[in-house]
C-alpha cells in the first residue's frame, strides 16, 4: 500500500477507510505536526465495533474528534487514530433527550436543540470540537459546561463491547474528565438534558455567541484555543500578557497578538515549535509570577530526535 492511501475493506467486512501514515496535520485544527501509523473512519457505530473486535490487544489506539484541542509530535503516531467526525454522526430525538453520537460538531447541536425549542445547549456553538471532544475534555464556555447536560453516556471499550455510563461514574472537574474505575474505552454518544425553551432567543444568544468568539480570537489563523488552563482565580491570557509574551515566537508559532492564550501557526509550524513556545511561555510565567500554567491541550506522539 502506497503512503497515504485510502483502503476499503469490503472483503473483510469493514466499510470504513483506513489511512496509512496519514498526516495528522489534516486532522488537527493547529494544521501541524507528525503522520499516524493508521487512520481508521469507521463508516458507523456498527463498524466500529468491527474494527475493534480484529484489532491487536496491543495496538496504541487515539479517539480523535476535529483536532481542536490536539497536537501530534512530529515523530509521529505510532498506532491507530479512531477519527469520529464524518463517522459517528447519528443526532435524534429519544424519549425527550437528545441523543447525539461521538462525532456530531458542537455547532450542530447546539442549532439542533434550538430548533427542537430546547435550551442550555447555546454554549456549544462556540467550541469548534466534536461531541466526544466536548465530553473527554469537559468543555464549555460562557457559563456552560458539557457534563451539566449529560445525562448518560455510551461508551465503546478496546474489546468492542458497547456500554452506557452515567455521570456519577466518572470525577469532573474543570476541563477534566476521568472514569473513576479504570476502564480502556472512549466515548461513542450520550444523552443529553435539556430545559425547553423559546428557539428564537436561543438562536439569537447562539449569534451572539459567535460574534463574540470572532471579536476576540484569532479565528483567521490555524490554532487550538485556550492552550492554558485557567489557573484558580487567574486568567491565563492575563499572565501571559503581563509577560510581556504576546507576539513572541519560535518558528512559525506565535503567541497571539489578539488573544494571548493562544498560540496560532503563523505559517509551516512544526509540533515542536508549538511545543517549545508552550515551554517557554510556562518557564517565563512561572519565573515572572510564580504560578504554573498547565496546558489544556493535548500533545501525543514521538518527537524527532
Ligand atoms: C478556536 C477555538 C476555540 C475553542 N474554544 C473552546 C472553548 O470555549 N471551551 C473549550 O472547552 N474548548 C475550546 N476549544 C478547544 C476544543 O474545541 C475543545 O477542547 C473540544 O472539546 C475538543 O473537541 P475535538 O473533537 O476537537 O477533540 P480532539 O481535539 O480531537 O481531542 C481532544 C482530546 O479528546 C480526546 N477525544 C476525542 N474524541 C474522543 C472520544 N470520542 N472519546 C474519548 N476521547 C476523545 C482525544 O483523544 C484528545 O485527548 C477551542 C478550540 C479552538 C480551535
Amino acid at each position: 500500500m502506497n503512503m497515504s492511501e485510502a483502503t476499503h475493506f469490503d472483503i473483510s467486512g469493514l466499510r470504513g477507510e483506513l489511512l496509512h501514515d496519514e498526516p495528522m496535520s489534516r486532522h488537527v485544527s493547529w494544521r501541524a505536526g507528525g503522520v499516524a501509523q493508521r487512520v481508521y473512519q469507521p463508516a458507523d457505530l456498527a463498524d466500529l465495533l468491527v474494527f475493534l473486535r480484529q484489532l491487536p490487544a496491543d495496538e496504541p489506539l487515539l479517539a480523535v474528534g476535529l483536532g481542536s484541542n490536539l497536537l501530534v509530535r512530529d515523530g509521529g503516531y505510532c498506532g491507530t487514530v479512531l477519527l469520529m467526525v464524518g463517522a459517528l454522526t447519528e443526532l435524534r430525538m429519544e424519549d425527550g433527550l437528545i441523543y447525539a453520537q461521538a462525532g456530531v460538531p458542537g455547532a450542530k447541536l447546539a442549532r439542533f436543540a434550538a430548533n427542537n425549542n430546547l435550551c442550555g445547549a447555546e454554549f456549544f456553538v462556540g467550541i469548534p470540537g466534536t461531541l466526544g471532544g466536548m465530553l473527554a475534555m469537559n468543555a464549555g464556555c460562557y457559563g456552560g459546561e458539557t457534563w451539566s447536560v449529560v445525562q448518560r453516556v455510551q461508551v465503546l471499550t478496546r474489546g468492542g463491547e458497547l456500554i452506557e455510563r452515567t455521570p456519577q461514574e466518572y470525577d469532573i472537574g474543570y476541563r477534566h474528565v476521568t472514569l473513576k474505575q479504570h476502564s480502556d474505552e472512549f466515548f461513542v454518544g450520550a444523552w443529553l438534558k435539556l430545559g425547553q425553551g423559546d428557539v428564537e432567543a436561543a438562536k439569537q444568544e447562539i449569534k451572539v455567541l459567535m460574534e463574540k468568539r470572532s471579536a476576540s480570537q484569532p479565528l483567521q489563523m490555524p490554532n487550538a484555543g485556550s492552550v492554558f488552563r485557567n489557573p484558580q482565580g487567574e486568567h491565563a491570557a492575563k499572565l501571559i500578557e503581563a509577560c510581556g509574551l504576546k507576539g513572541r515566537r519560535i518558528g512559525g508559532a506565535q503567541v497571539s497578538e489578539k488573544h494571548a492564550n493562544f498560540i496560532v501557526n503563523t505559517g509551516g509550524a512544526t509540533a515542536a515549535d508549538i511545543e517549545n513556545l508552550i515551554g517557554e511561555v510556562q518557564v517565563t510565567v512561572q519565573q515572572q509570577t510564580g504560578i504554573n500554567l498547565h496546558p489544556e491541550v493535548k500533545i501525543v506522539g514521538e518527537k524527532t530526535t
